[in-house]
């Protein structure tokens, strides 16, 4: 069973519940989940790999404007098939292309997307690890 981190972003908080009904009818299990509001240098941290680019300033302010979901995931290949669910990075081309995806469905823009999902199976590792520190992988 592989796990991935899932996150719903400040911008889809008042849908949490929804999106959490659409993870489980897409056959994920939530493993462990937690509701956390991060200072701008903690979601400086997560998303280290973007410093530098022209994003990285309002993505920051984004992540701690508002209280987030961390959800630890678990499916059978769960990094590429939540990839899938989330959907596109813009919600626009989300829902041009992907109209059932989550990001179609709750997406406001290239930045409030609604939900961020893993890329690998180090950075699951590592996104995991940073929300839950004591979990065992
Ligand atoms: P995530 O990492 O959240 O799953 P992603 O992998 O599709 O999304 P990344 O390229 O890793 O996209 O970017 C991380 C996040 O930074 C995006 O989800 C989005 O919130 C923001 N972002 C990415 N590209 C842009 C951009 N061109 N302009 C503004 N914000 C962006
Ligand atoms: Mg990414």
């Amino acid at each position: 069973l592989e796990r991935t981190l899932a996150i719903i972003k400040p911008d889809a908080l008042q849908d949490a519940d929804e999106i959490r009904r659409i993870i489980k009818a897409s056959g994920f299990s939530i493993i462990a989940q937690r509701q956390i509001h991060l200072a701008t240098e903690q979601a400086g941290d997560f998303y280290a790999e973007h410093y530098g680019k022209m994003f990285f300033t309002n993505l920051m302010s984004f992540m701690s404007g508002g209280p987030i979901i961390a959800i630890v995931l678990g499916k059978k290949n769960a990094i590429e098939d939540w990839r899938k669910l989330m959907g596109p990075t813009n919600p626009m081309d989300a829902r041009e292309r992907f109209p059932d995806s989550i990001r179609a469905l709750f997406g406001k823009d290239q930045t409030q997307n609604s939900v961020h999902g893993s890329d690998s199976v180090a950075s699951a590792a590592r996104e995991i690890r940073f929300f839950f520190p004591q979990m065992i992988l």
